[in-house]
């Protein structure tokens, strides 16, 4: 079955009493049971029953259900956001004294997790160039915890050889942990090029209309620890598993992901194609261009569409700031794959609390606008990025 049927058909783990189309909200945080025995059968885990919606909840439960449908994961569990998925998920396999090889190219929250919040529990960042495998094989040794990535980065828009980074993690016996919030899983899969944790947030594509947060630890289980400690320990001891209402959003939103991905990324080939030809823009970066230096890469990791994000270069900070003041369809909004086209100047707003060397370090640079785009027409969002470019430039 294609994943746009299995993303509708997910059945629900039980018949709802009255025949419910969509999967009901359970909005409740505690379960009543008919007996003592069937309340500790429940409590220890000996039969699969929610008892308490900070670990078990049929309506998340169901969105839990599709995304292992629609991914073979072994394991599926849903958080509150992003990031409390890919910290739930390093917490499986760091501890103190332990160090995480991974990028200088990673979203700023996930930066400050691993740099500052970890690395006060003893937790060592090793930030190497995941292009250079030499690189990544020389900064693991026998305390290293597992290599994380971002499968597109951003606004770098750097794609890493998954298959490569997969080995050498598996050489040393250590899950490769890829956060594949950039190109959803209907798309590609990760676990066929070695992943062995993927973390998402369904913030994005999945929530669609910026609905809700949540964030996804999709386990496809080859390390057995990340299951054991996040059903069994961090759900209970951190609490940050995914709210009911979000997940009734969210499922909503995976059943159209499919296709709003489809005209997304449709929108975003054409439109970076176009916008090349504006000559306000010094650059477009979008790997779905041919002559990108990741286009290789990225088709034959990801398939042939790119996703919805690009960055453009402008002159400098002042002709940004101009750019999006200038915006009239086009929202002055974080957030990514949004069914709206949206705008950012990375630089002074997620990367804005970073120093200016810290910076440049991550190649996070003050002439670059990224943009998310959108459902509408595409020669709609064209025509508003040209006459905001034009603005700029009078
Ligand atoms: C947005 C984002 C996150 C964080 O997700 P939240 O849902 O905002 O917590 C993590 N990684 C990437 C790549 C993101 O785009």
């Amino acid at each position: 079955m294609e994943k746009s049927t299995i993303a509708i058909d997910t059945k629900f783990p039980r018949q709802d009493a009255y025949g419910a189309i969509s999967m009901p909200v359970y909005h409740t945080a505690a379960y009543e049971f008919e007996t003592a025995k069937d309340m500790a059968d429940a409590f220890c885990g000996r039969v699969l029953a929610p008892d308490y919606s900070r670990v078990m909840n049929p309506t998340v439960m169901h969105l839990e259900e599709q995304v292992q449908a629609l991914t073979g994961a072994a394991n599926v569990f849903a958080f509150c956001s992003g990031m409390a998925a890919i910290s739930n998920a390093l917490l499986t396999v760091i501890e103190s004294g332990k160090n995480v090889v991974t990028s200088r190219h990673l979203f700023g929250n996930t930066v400050a997790l691993i740099n500052t919040t970890f690395a006060r529990f003893g937790v060592e960042s090793r930030q190497v160039d995941l292009l250079d495998l030499d690189a990544v094989r020389k900064a693991i040794d026998g305390n290293t915890a597992c290599i994380y990535l971002e499968i597109v980065t951003n606004p770098q828009m750097e794609v890493a050889d998954l298959a490569a980074l997969a080995e050498i993690a598996h050489e040393h016996n250590i899950p490769l942990i890829a956060d594949t919030t950039a190109i959803p899983f209907t798309q590609f899969s990760s676990h066929e090029f070695g992943v062995d944790i993927e973390v998402v947030s369904s913030t994005k594509y999945i929530s669609g209309g910026a609905t809700s947060l949540g964030g996804l630890v999709i386990d496809y289980g080859t390390f057995p620890v990340v299951n054991k400690r996040i059903r069994f320990e961090l759900l209970f001891n951190i609490g940050s598993y995914m709210s009911p209402h979000a997940a009734y959003m969210q499922s909503l939103g995976l059943e159209t992901l499919d296709a709003r991905y489809r005209v997304q990324s449709s929108n975003a080939l054409n439109l970076a194609k176009k916008l090349r030809e504006v000559k306000e823009i010094k650059n477009v970066n979008y790997v779905g261009l041919e002559d990108n230096p990741f286009h290789a890469i990225a088709q034959r990791q990801f398939g042939p569409t790119a996703g919805a994000m690009m960055t453009i270069e402008l002159a400098d900070q002042e002709a940004c700031f101009h750019f999006i003041d200038s915006l009239k369809l086009i929202r002055r909004a974080t957030n990514l794959f949004d069914n709206k086209t949206l705008a950012i100047h990375p630089y002074s707003t997620i990367f804005g609390n970073f120093s200016a060397e810290q910076k440049a370090d991550m190649d996070v640079h003050d002439t670059t606008i990224r943009i998310s785009v959108g459902l509408e027409d595409v020669n709609d969002i064209f025509e508003d990025i040209v006459q905001a470019v034009r603005n700029t430039s009078k």
